[in-house]
């Protein structure tokens, strides 16, 4: 009978928006589908009382700019979508800074409600906020929330539906000063003469202008010479002039001065309660002496326990596929159907499904870090070091992400303001070794270094990647994309002990991707490879004379990914490799497990059928091929090379182009192939890690 209310969250990243959505709609999933950051807009539906709610994630802002990406998205919807309520979702602990955004609904007069979240938290820091009187003095409805505890949700649909009933609007005008008022009521009578303003508030709109704001200038003014451009321009001008200061900041001071009186009547905080932990930490944690340390022993730390804790689950994984494919080899006549399903199926699919608890943990470790807080303060600890590259700290969470997974990484480029900035981080961040790249690791590192040793190797890894990125960044920052780096300001949220259910749904999401994926593109390429791997079959009459496993050999090598390794062998020949480890990496296109897959499907075709239960690792070790130092130059190069294609997509896609898809592909495999030449030769020369 009643029509659905449309409610659309709003709010900082990290205010707890996504645990808002997930306590309306019951529905367990995390805004965007990857690691920090919220690229979709998620739904999801709610009943209350004979009430339905359509309620709507939308991305994490700071603010409502045309500048970036995500609040034009957000935005967008809530002008164009018109939900019938705005949730504005607080972090109470971080009060002033949080109530910028709220500024800006109040400003755009549209339904809002303020969820005082994480109140739980403002308390126990000793803030005390009056929700009554900063319901007044904003002029909107204030609920006092605690997400994690489900606390204040009934209280939040009854204020929405009260909202809807009475079309309740924002109550309060932020007043912008003696100086700037005159000219924003001028311009705002100018913007209604003018009939362009449709269903946007214009004084709103009269406000953007003057923030030179790109998208209402298109849509106000476009190509049409109605006074106004002239009008705002000499405004600017002029608020230049008198206030000594660009528009856009005199306007955002004004805003900020509104929130801080706001803020300054309606908390309170007790005396003894100020010296808080969260700045003890951080004189320690962000600290010229010690802040570097404590990052890399962090980072040392998380990737020791994804080795190790890892290491005990991954054999009963891969015991259990071991098992699989004896039973099929027993219970299944040979031929091609026992051979696609043994060798090309459990061989790919399990050889990479082995990996999920090492992915696990890695991306546990990552929520750890970006939930606690202390994500923020790597940046900030970071930062002098990226200036030095020519970033700022603010490139580094993207960088952070990329050890996760390149797509998000690209993904969260979005949040840096130059596009120059950006462009650099991409073409660095495949370079933060990702989560796709650990299984290879994990295989080689395993056969071919002793348990105590592989995961100082792995670590190794990693730092390459980051030197090499660091070395890259500076070339590009003073090559190709050369220029001014820009000023910022780093912002430190409050530390805050991660609860096991946001940590958990975290984590659990990224690696069912993970696993979705194994079941999906490399389930397909590995079928796709088995069939590559095992036709055309060689005439009969060639490998008659030849021993059982000299004639699997040759049927391999005969096959059409066979030719393919065989056909680029001349290149890879100096780093030590041989066409087998070429077939591999051609897979890793695709996405990096694939190498592994890949190499399970190769290994167990060419093995008998009685040896099918031997591990792939102690297999790798019986190939001639393989040692410890060319296994230390693959991982180089797979560190290095080409990432994914759904990374190369991201990047086309975020930038517009395809060129910079294509240049990442050519600079990356270029560097690999150097990298692991010098690695390859320069062990052989002296001597290390051969047999
Ligand atoms: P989003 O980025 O706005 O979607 O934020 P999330 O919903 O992912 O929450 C960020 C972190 O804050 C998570 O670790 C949540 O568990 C935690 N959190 C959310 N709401 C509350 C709250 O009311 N109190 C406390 N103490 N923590 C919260
Ligand atoms: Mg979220």
């Amino acid at each position: 009978m009643d029509e659905p209310i449309t409610v659309a969250l709003a709010g900082n990243p990290n205010s707890g928006k996504t645990t808002v959505f997930n306590r309306l709609t019951g529905a367990h999933q995390h805004v965007g589908n990857y690691p920090g950051v919220t690229v979709e807009k998620k739904e999801g539906v709610c009943r209350w009382y004979g009430r339905t709610f359509h309620v709507v994630d939308l991305p994490g802002t700071y603010s409502l700019t045309a500048n970036s990406l995500e609040e034009l998205v957000a935005r967008n919807y809530i002008i164009q979508q018109r939900p019938h309520v705005v949730i504005d979702v607080v972090d109470a602990s971080n009060l002033e800074r949080n109530l910028y955004l709220a500024s800006q609904l109040i400003e755009l007069d549209v339904p809002v409600i303020i969820a005082l979240n994480m109140a739980d938290l403002a308390e126990a820091q000793g803030k005390h906020i009056d929700t009554e009187t900063l319901s007044k003095l904003l002029g909107v409805p204030v609920v006092r929330t605690v997400a994690t505890k489900a606390e204040g949700m009934d209280d939040l649909l009854a204020t929405a539906v009260k909202v809807v009933t009475e079309d309740l609007r924002p109550q309060v005008q932020i007043h912008y000063g003696r100086e700037l008022e005159p000219h924003i009521e001028q311009l705002t009578e100018q913007v209604k003469a003018s009939g362009r303003a449709g269903n946007l508030n214009p004084r709103w709109v009269a406000v953007k202008l003057l923030e030179n704001d790109k998208q209402v200038l298109e849509q106000v003014i476009g190509d049409q010479d109605n006074g106004l451009l002239e009008r705002v321009l000499a405004t600017r001008i002029h608020i230049e002039q008198v206030v000594g200061d660009d528009a856009e900041i005199a306007l955002a001071d004004r805003r900020y001065g509104f929130i801080t009186g706001a803020c300054r009547e309606a908390v309170t905080t007790d005396q003894d309660a100020r010296l808080d932990w969260s700045d003890a930490i951080d004189t320690v944690v962000t600290s010229r002496l010690l802040g570097l340390p404590i990052f890399f022993l962090l980072l040392w730390l998380m990737f020791t326990l994804v080795f190790t804790l890892g290491a005990p689950p991954m054999e009963w994984i891969q015991a259990a596929f071991a098992w699989l494919s004896d039973q099929v080899h027993t219970l299944m006549p040979p031929g091609p159907l026992r051979s696609l399903l043994a060798d090309g199926i459990i061989g790919g699919v399990g050889g990479v499904l082995t990996f999920v608890p090492n992915i696990f943990l890695l991306f546990m470790a990552l929520a750890l870090l970006e939930d606690s807080g202390y994500m923020a303060r790597a940046a900030f600890v970071i930062d002098w070091v990226m200036h030095k590259i020519g970033l700022h700290g603010k490139s580094f969470i993207p960088l952070l992400i990329g050890f996760g997974c390149t797509v998000p990484a690209v993904m969260a480029t979005r949040t840096l303001a130059s596009r120059r900035d950006r462009i650099v981080t991409m073409l660095i961040a495949p370079l933060m070794s990702c989560g796709g790249r650990l299984p290879i690791y994990v295989l080689l590192a395993g056969a071919f270094f002793a348990p105590n040793v592989a995961g100082h190797v792995i670590f190794s890894i990693y730092l390459l990647g980051v030197i090499m990125a660091v070395i890259m960044a500076r070339i590009f920052r003073s090559t190709i994309l050369a220029g001014e780096s820009e000023p910022f300001v780093m912002e430190l949220p409050p530390y805050r002990i991660p609860t096991f259910r946001g940590i958990m749904v975290h984590t659990w999401e990224r690696t069912w991707m993970y696993i979705r994926k194994a079941g999906t593109i490399i389930l397909a390429f590995s079928v796709l490879m088995w069939f590559l791997l095992s036709y055309p079959k060689p005439p009969a009459a060639s490998i008659q004379s030849l021993s059982p496993a000299e004639a699997r050999t040759a049927a391999l090598s005969y096959s059409l990914a066979g030719r393919m390794g065989n056909f680029i062998e001349p290149i890879l020949r100096p780093l030590g490799f041989d066409w087998k480890i070429g077939v591999s990496l051609i897979a890793g296109f695709a996405a990096k497990e694939t190498v592994v897959s890949t190499l399970g499907t190769l290994y167990s075709i060419g093995e008998e059928s009685d040896s099918s239960t031997a591990t792939l690792q102690s297999t790798l070790r019986r190939d001639p091929v393989f040692n410890p130092l060319v296994a230390y130059a693959m991982m180089v190069f797979v560190l290095l090379y080409v990432p994914c294609v759904a990374a190369l997509a991201v990047i086309r896609q975020e930038t517009g182009s395809w060129r910079w898809p294509a240049f990442v592909t050519f600079y990356t495999c270029t560097l690999a192939w150097i990298a692991s030449f010098v690695v390859y030769q320069g062990g052989k020369l002296l001597g290390w890690g051969l047999y």
